[in-house]
């Protein structure tokens, strides 16, 4: 697959943040308080942290769908806050991003679900008609393409979203609570899927609630609390201490 071709740089860290506050308006204390945050290609990192603590925050200011008020963010050597309104679609197809709510086209089949994220870059038609297979095999999802969402399960779905995050080659996999609305089996099995993709080179950060998960994978582990990041173990587990 042809890597979308983009201005960030591969010597840089994926994610670096410098100071970065963000103050949602109307709020009193801001939802980003100070981060620094330096993660490297090919890291995989758990994001954990109560509700409420500035997870999806940290995420929204990845992918510019929110702007930091203060502090630097640099993701692949990319300015982030500097990128112009029009600019901000293109700079975000090289980040690939899964959710809790797995977010497909209810009324489009698997493959048009994975189709659909290579026609809005303009990837050519033969591209795509290699691409989107392999990658449904990757996820292992090739048997299913002519499925629509609501005929799969909440494993299948989240593959699919999977899927659609990857099929562009992002250096970056963003996923927030990916696993929230799966059950124990199914988690681990999205979450294998996960560590699969960074063995294979990409970058992953995860934000979780999973203590089971987080535990036994043994990554590195950033915790964040009311905003600030009180812990970041390079690999281990869930912080039990009182923070
Ligand atoms: P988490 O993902 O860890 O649960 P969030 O990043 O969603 O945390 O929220 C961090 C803080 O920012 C919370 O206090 C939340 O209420 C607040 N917040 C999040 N989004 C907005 C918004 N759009 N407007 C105002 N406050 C927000
Ligand atoms: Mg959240």
């Amino acid at each position: 697959m042809a890597r979308v071709r983009d201005n960030s740089n591969p010597d840089q860290p994926v994610i670096n943040l410098e100071n970065v506050c963000m103050q949602y308006e109307r709020t009193e204390s801001p939802a980003l308080d100070k981060v620094s945050l330096r993660v490297e290609p090919g890291e995989f990192v758990f994001v954990v942290g109560d509700s409420g603590s500035g997870k999806s925050t940290l995420i929204k200011i990845l992918l510019r769908e929110e702007k930091a008020t203060s502090g630097r963010v640099f993701v692949n050597g990319i300015n982030v806050s500097k990128i112009r309104h029009g600019k901000i679609p293109r700079y975000r197809r090289n980040i690939g991003v899964v959710f809790q709510d797995f977010r497909l086209l209810k009324d489009r089949n698997v493959y048009e679900n994975v189709a659909f994220a290579q026609r809005v870059i303009s990837t050519p038609a033969g591209q795509i008609k290699k691409n989107v297979p392999s990658v449904l095999s990757l996820v292992g999802l090739a048997q299913k393409y002519k499925s629509k969402p609501s005929n799969l399960s909440g494993g299948e779905q989240q593959r699919v979203a999977v899927a659609r995050a990857l099929v562009n080659k992002p250096r970056l996999l963003l996923c927030d609570e990916p696993t929230g609305n799966l059950d124990p089996k199914t988690t681990w099995e999205i979450m294998y899927l996960l560590e699969e993709i960074n063995n294979s080179g990409t970058t992953v950060l995860v934000v979780t609630h999973n203590r089971e998960i987080v535990n036994a994978m043994q990554k590195r582990v950033v915790t964040m609390k009311k905003g600030v990041i009180v812990s970041d173990q390079r690999k281990g587990g869930y912080l039990d201490e009182d923070y």
